[in-house]
C-alpha cells in the first residue's frame, strides 16, 4: 500500500517531477506543497501543481504520511527543526538532496520519535530550476539511492515502492559511499565544467561570436552543466567537500600525467587512456543510462 497524503517541502524541479510522476502512476494521494516564496506559491497554485498549496509549513506537513524535503541540501536542517514539531508519529521524512552525510547530520536529530527517517537522492535532474522546470518522465529507468541508515524495514520497503512507481531503480547505500560515488560522477564533473567555462570567459572571448559559433559539442555540454542552480551547486561542494576534495586531488594528478604525454609526445600513453575511458561510455550505453545517438540525440540545426 502506497502514502495516503504527501507533503513536499519545496516546490522545485525535484518536487514538481515528482508530483508529476505520481500523478502519472495514478496514484491518489492527497498532494500538499509549500515553498517559502510567496511567487513559488503563486506559480504552484496557477500550474495545478500539488492538490493544496500551503501558505505555512506547519499546515503543510501536519497530515502528511510521507514528507519530502525538496530543499537545497544547506536549508534542510533549519527546515526540518521547523517542521518537526506538526509531523505525526508513523510518518517518514525523506529527503531528494544530492549529498548524504550532511543531510542525515542536519537532520536526523530534528526527527521526532515514532517518525521514520530514510534519506534519499534520486540521480535524475537537468540545468533547470523552479516549479515549472518538473516533467513526469524524469525519474523514468533512472536509479534512486536511499541511504536508510538504521531506519525501519518496513519504511524503506514502502519508500522504495513509491520510487519505482515513479519510475525510478531503487538502489540502498551508505551515506558515506554515496557520497564519494556521486563526488566522482557528479560533483567533481560539475566542478571542471564551472571550470571549463570560467577558463573561457577569462580569455574575454566567451561573449565572442566565434566560440559560441564553433563551440564544439565539449564546451556545449559544459556551458549546460554549468548552468545549474548555483545556490543548489554551492550547498553540494560545501556540504561534500571531503569526498569532492579527495576527487580532484586523483584528477588533478591524471591531468599531470596527461599533460606531461602530451608534452613529451608520448602518444602510446594517449591512445590507451582513450581507448579505456571510451569503454567507459559503452559500459554507460550498455546500462541504459544514456543514448548512443550521435551528439546525445540532439536534432541537427
Ligand atoms: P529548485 O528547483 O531550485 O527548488 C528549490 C526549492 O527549495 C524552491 O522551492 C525554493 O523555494 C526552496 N528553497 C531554496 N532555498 C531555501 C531555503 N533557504 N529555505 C527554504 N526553502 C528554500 O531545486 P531542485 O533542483 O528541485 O533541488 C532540490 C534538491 O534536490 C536539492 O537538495 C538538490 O541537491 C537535489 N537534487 C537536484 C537535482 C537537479 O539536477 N536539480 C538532482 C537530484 C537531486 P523558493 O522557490 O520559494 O525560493
Amino acid at each position: 500500500m502506497n502514502y495516503d497524503r504527501v507533503a513536499f517541502i519545496g516546490l522545485g524541479l525535484i518536487a514538481s517531477s515528482m508530483f508529476w510522476a505520481m500523478r502519472r502512476a495514478g496514484m491518489g494521494a492527497h498532494v500538499t506543497g509549500y515553498a517559502r516564496s510567496e511567487q513559488t506559491r503563486a506559480t504552484a497554485r496557477e500550474i495545478g501543481l500539488c492538490d493544496l498549496v500551503c501558505d505555512d509549513l506547519a499546515s503543510a506537513v501536519r497530515e502528511a504520511d510521507l514528507v519530502v524535503l525538496c530543499l537545497p541540501v544547506g536549508a534542510m536542517g533549519t527546515v526540518m527543526a521547523e517542521a518537526a514539531p506538526y509531523i505525526k508519529p508513523g510518518a517518514t521524512i525523506t529527503d531528494v538532496g544530492s549529498v548524504k552525510c550532511a543531510v542525515v547530520e542536519a537532520v536526523a536529530s530534528h526527527v521526532p520519535p515514532g517518525v521514520h527517517f530514510v534519506p534519499g537522492h534520486p540521480l535524475a535532474g537537468t540545468e533547470h530550476s523552479g516549479p515549472r522546470a518538473g516533467f513526469a518522465e524524469l525519474f523514468d529507468n533512472r536509479w534512486c539511492l536511499l541511504t536508510p541508515n538504521g531506519a525501519d524495514d518496513a519504511s524503506v520497503a514502502q519508500l522504495s515502492r513509491y520510487w519505482q512507481a515513479l519510475g525510478a531503480k531503487v538502489e540502498e547505500m551508505d551515506p558515506d559511499h554515496h557520497d564519494l560515488v556521486l563526488a566522482v560522477t557528479s560533483h567533481a564533473p560539475h566542478l571542471i565544467a564551472y571550470t571549463m567555462v570560467g577558463v573561457a570567459d577569462d580569455l574575454h572571448r566567451v561573449t565572442n561570436s566565434e566560440v559560441i559559433n564553433f563551440s564544439a559539442t565539449g564546451f556545449r555540454d559544459f556551458t549546460r552543466i554549468a548552468a545549474s542552480d548555483p545556490t543548489m551547486w554551492r550547498d553540494v561542494f560545501l556540504t561534500n567537500k571531503d569526498a569532492t576534495l579527495e576527487i580532484l586531488g586523483r584528477f588533478t594528478e591524471e591531468l599531470f600525467a596527461l599533460q606531461r604525454a602530451i608534452r613529451t609526445g608520448d602518444g602510446e600513453m594517449l591512445h590507451d587512456y582513450f581507448t579505456r575511458t571510451r569503454a567507459i561510455r559503452r559500459g554507460i550505453i550498455d546500462a541504459g543510462q544514456d543514448t548512443d545517438a550521435p551528439d546525445f540525440g540532439r536534432q541537427k540545426s
